[in-house]
C-alpha cells in the first residue's frame, strides 16, 4: 500500500462503539479492568492496554500505529512535543560518566540541552565536524552512549552521510540516533539507511498547520533497550506523554502530510530557482537546487524531494532586520512547516542566547533568514520577498 493510504487507512486498535470514522479523543485519564487479572496483566505489561493516560491513551495509541505502519518501525512512542522526545531518547542511553558523540551543527534546544542540562549530570557532549567522519570515529570511545545527529542541519542546511554514519556507530557498538523532523519520515526510510532509533518533531510537519506540539520517538527494535526503557521506565517516571488532543490533531495532520509536503516542496523549490535571479540576494542555500554541494547526497538519501526550508542571505544583520519588518504576507515567526510561509533571523533569535564566538563556530551568521515555505501561490511569496528586500530603510 502506498504511504498516503497508510496514512489516512490504519485501523483504529479496537472498533469504535458508535463506529466513529476518525479516532475520537479519549480525553481520560484512567481505564477500568473486567477482572483483577487482565488489571494486573496491564499493570505489569504483560498485555498492551491502557491503564493511565501518562502512559498510554486509545487516541495516541493511533497516532503510534500509523507511524509504526508508515515507517515499520518496531515501536513508536509519542511525546508531548519534540525535545521531550530526544530528552527521552538519550535518557535510556546515558548516564554519570557517559559521553555523546554529536555535530557542532545542532538545533539550539538540542545544543542547550545536551551542553546545559545534561552535563549538569555528568554527561559529556563532543561535537565534530560530521564530514570529518575521522573526526566522528576518533571523538567515539568506550563510554560514548550513542552518535547523534541531524539528518539536514538548519540553518547551515548540511546534510549528513547517513549509511556512512550508521557504518562508524555499528563497527563501534553504539546506536545512531537521528533527528529526522526537516524530511518527512514518508520521503525515505531512515530504517533502510541503518538509524537506529528516530526522533522528530511532529510540531512541524506532522501537526498540520501548526495545530499542537508533539514529538515521536521512531524504534528500530536494534537496540532493545529503547523499547524497554521507554515503555516500562521513562513514561511513567518522566510524564511527558503526548496529550489525546494533540494526537488527534496530529492524526488528522498525518492524513494530510503527503499532500502538505508535496506542495510546499514544490513550492520551496520554486522559490529557490526564483530568489536566485534576485540581485539584492547574496546566496540561496536549497537541498534541492542542482548546484548545492549537498544536492547529490540529497536526492540519493532523500529522493527527488528537498523539504520546505531553504535559507539566504542578504549585506548585512540591518539588511536582514529591515527585510523581515517590511514583510507583508510572511510571517514573522519561528517554526516549521507551518502551511504558512514563515520567516525569521536565526542569529539574532533562536541563536540570540549564544555568544558571538559560539555562533561563528555554529556558521550561524547575521546575513542569513531562514525561511519555511508553505502552501500559499508561490507567486505571492516570492513578490512579497522581493518587495520587502527593495523596501527603502
Ligand atoms: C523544532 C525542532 C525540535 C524541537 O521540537 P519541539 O516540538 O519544538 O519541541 C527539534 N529538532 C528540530 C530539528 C526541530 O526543528
Amino acid at each position: 500500500m502506498q504511504k498516503s493510504t497508510i496514512a489516512i487507512d490504519t485501523k483504529l486498535p479496537r472498533q469504535d462503539a458508535f463506529g466513529a470514522i476518525a479516532m475520537p479523543v479519549y480525553h481520560t485519564a484512567a481505564y477500568e479492568f473486567e477482572t483483577a487479572k487482565a488489571m494486573a496483566d496491564a499493570f505489569c505489561g504483560r498485555v498492551l492496554a491502557p491503564d493511565y493516560s501518562r502512559v498510554m491513551n486509545p487516541t495516541v495509541m493511533h497516532l503510534e500505529d500509523t507511524v509504526k505502519a508508515l515507517t515499520d518501525a518496531a515501536n513508536v512512542f509519542a511525546f508531548c512535543s519534540g525535545m521531550a522526545a530526544i530528552t527521552n531518547t538519550l535518557m535510556v542511553f546515558v548516564e554519570q560518566g557517559k559521553n555523546i558523540v554529536t555535530s557542532r551543527h545542532l538545533f539550539g534546544n538540542t545544543v542547550a540541552l545536551l551542553n546545559r542540562t545534561l552535563s549538569r549530570f555528568g554527561i559529556e557532549t563532543r561535537q565534530v565536524d560530521l564530514l570529518d567522519l575521522d573526526a566522528v570515529r576518533n571523538a567515539i570511545d568506550e563510554h560514548t552512549a550513542c552518535l547523534y545527529f541531524e539528518i539536514v542541519t538548519n540553518p547551515q542546511m548540511e546534510v549528513a552521510d547517513i549509511a556512512a554514519l550508521a557504518d562508524i556507530a555499528h563497527e563501534k557498538g553504539i546506536p545512531l540516533i537521528a533527528d529526522t523532523t526537516v524530511i518527512p519520515f514518508t520521503q525515505f526510510s531512515a530504517k533502510r539507511l541503518g538509524v537506529d532509533v528516530e526522533v522528530v518533531s511532529s510540531t512541524k510537519y506532522i501537526s498540520g498547520g501548526a495545530t499542537s506540539l508533539g514529538g515521536l520517538v521512531i524504534d528500530y527494535g536494534t537496540f532493545p533497550v529503547v523499547n524497554q526503557r521507554i515503555r516500562f521506565e521513562l513514561l511513567f517516571n518522566v510524564g511527558s506523554y503526548m496529550s489525546p488532543h494533540a494526537a488527534y490533531m496530529q492524526s488528522l495532520g498525518l492524513e494530510t502530510l503527503d499532500a502538505r509536503y508535496r506542495v510546499q516542496a514544490q513550492n520551496a523549490l520554486t522559490l529557490a530557482r526564483k530568489l536566485q535571479e534576485v540581485p539584492e540576494i547574496k546566496r540561496v542555500n536549497y537541498i534541492g537546487l542542482e548546484d548545492n554541494p549537498f544536492h547529490e547526497l540529497a536526492q540519493k538519501q532523500f529522493g527527488e524531494t528537498g523539504g520546505a526550508m531553504l535559507t539566504f542571505d542578504l549585506a548585512d544583520k540591518q539588511t536582514c532586520f529591515r527585510f523581515i519588518d517590511h514583510l507583508q504576507l510572511i510571517r514573522r515567526a519561528t517554526n516549521l512547516f507551518d502551511n504558512k510561509t514563515l520567516a525569521i533571523h536565526p542569529y539574532s533569535t533562536i541563536f540570540g542566547p549564544f555568544g558571538k564566538s559560539q555562533k561563528l563556530a555554529m556558521d550561524v551568521y547575521d546575513t542569513t533568514i531562514r525561511l519555511s515555505v508553505g502552501l500559499e501561490a508561490v507567486e505571492d511569496i516570492f513578490d512579497d520577498i522581493v518587495q520587502a528586500v527593495r523596501a527603502i530603510p
